[in-house]
C-alpha cells in the first residue's frame, strides 16, 4: 500500500512540481482519466489486486483534496481537468453546459 505513494513521483514531471491549488487528478499522468480505468482493470488479477486497491484508494484521497480545495478557490475549479471533464461530458450527453 505504501508503495503506491511511488505514483507521486509523477509531479516531478510538472511545472511548477508543487502547485497548491492544482488538482492532481486528470493532471499528472499516472492520476489521468486513461490511467483510472487500468488501476480498475487491475482489481480483476488476483496478483495485483492489493496494489489496485492502494492506487485506487491514492486517487480517492486526492479527489478529496481536489474537492477541498474548490471549496475554498472556484477559479482551480474552472481550471481543473475535472471541470473540463464533467464539461464534455455533459456536451456529449447534449446536456446544457453552464460556467
Ligand atoms: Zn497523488
Amino acid at each position: 500500500m505504501l508503495a503506491t505513494m511511488i505514483m507521486d513521483l509523477d509531479h516531478l514531471l510538472a511545472k511548477p512540481i508543487f502547485d497548491p491549488l492544482r488538482c492532481s487528478i486528470g493532471y499528472h499522468p499516472l492520476h489521468s482519466f486513461y490511467a483510472i480505468p487500468v488501476y480498475a482493470l487491475l482489481l480483476l488479477l488476483p496478483v495485483t489486486r492489493i496494489a489496485a486497491v492502494g492506487l485506487l484508494f491514492h486517487l480517492f484521497t486526492d479527489t478529496v483534496d481536489c474537492l477541498w480545495n474548490f471549496s475554498h478557490c472556484h477559479a482551480c475549479y474552472l481550471n481543473s481537468r475535472i471541470y473540463s471533464l464533467r464539461k464534455g461530458m455533459r456536451k456529449l450527453l447534449g446536456r446544457k453546459v453552464d460556467d
